[in-house]
């Protein structure tokens, strides 16, 4: 395994790949990882020649005030997993390779970009299509990995991707879950003890507020935020709630009433532990 920090020692072992016809599968991280970056890995060793996974922490995606300097970081940990989990490549880029002085341009995935998460973190998938897309034209991939835990990010990405005929394969990986059901997250190591057994209550409100809605027991998108709602607030009193939504998974457009409906339904929410920020969701189909 090869670690390559310069863009554009990268986007020439790219290039080399595919003019030996080798396949590209790619994995874009922000490093500190664990087993959910791992899977991602795996299903692009299991489908790809090469593997890239990419580690970097992109600045354009915090807000003001969130933990771009605190985020985790551990490149020796994630270099020894990333070869356990078979990569070929590392693509490490510091800040100045990413973002030149000059940089103008960016990347907006209008309307979806703006909800759920965008609400609360304005400019986000801005700086999320942004990187993306950048990384897109460095790996050179033919098919890229995204998790369902971020299941607002999988949307942005695959319109952006679509949109601006990058020619890459968004694949969907499910979301890995600790023992307690807790979805994985870097952010997770800022849990103490107390949160961390809270936060698993967030995957059961999910699973129980799915089946009334396959039961038929709820019947609009109301009753499903108010049980969410009651749930966290009596297992997980430590959580505060930021937003609870019911909606389609393609435009992100609610879905209100369950009857008569049919298709896919997301339930996604994000809940503040302390200062950590935790979001999850659970997507299914409703006949
Ligand atoms: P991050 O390093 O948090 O930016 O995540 C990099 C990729 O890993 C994204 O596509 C995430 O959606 C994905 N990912 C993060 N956590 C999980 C998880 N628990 N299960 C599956 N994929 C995940």
């Amino acid at each position: 395994m090869k670690v390559i920090k310069e863009v554009k020692s990268m986007q020439e072992i790219s290039d080399y790949q595919r003019c030996r016809g080798k396949s590209i599968g790619f994995v874009p991280t922000m490093g500190y990882l664990h087993s959910g970056h791992l899977s991602l890995i795996e299903r692009a060793r299991n489908e790809n020649d090469i593997v890239i996974v990419s580690i970097y922490v992109n600045p354009t995606q915090f807000l003001q005030g969130e933990d771009l300097e605190k985020y985790p970081r551990d490149f020796e940990r994630d270099y020894i997993m990333c070869e356990k989990s078979g990569a070929d490549y590392i693509f490490y880029p510091d800040d100045g390779q990413m973002y030149t002085r000059d940089h103008h341009t960016s990347v907006l995935v209008s309307t979806i970009s703006d909800k759920l998460e965008g609400k609360y973190r304005p400019g986000h998938f801005i700086g999320v299509a942004t990187v993306v897309l950048k990384l897109f034209n460095i790996a050179k991939p033919h098919k890229a990995y995204f998790g369902q835990k971020d299941a607002q990010q999988v949307l942005v990405i695959r319109r952006m991707s679509e949109d601006l005929n990058t020619g890459v394969d968004v694949v969907v990986c499910e979301t890995i879950r600790e023992e307690s059901g807790l979805a994985m997250s870097s952010r997770n190591s800022y849990l103490d003890s107390r949160q961390k057994a809270e936060s698993a209550e967030l995957s059961d409100a999910l699973k129980e507020a799915k089946n009334l809605i396959l039961s038929g027991k709820a019947r609009n998108s109301r009753e499903i935020i108010e049980y969410i709602s009651r749930y966290i607030s009596t297992q997980a009193p430590l959580g505060s709630i930021q937003y609870i939504a019911v909606t389609d998974n393609k435009e992100l457009d609610d879905v209100t009433e369950f009857t008569g409906y049919s298709g896919e339904i997301l339930i996604s929410l994000a809940v503040k532990f302390g200062n950590t920020r935790l979001i999850d969701n659970i997507l299914f189909t409703k006949n």
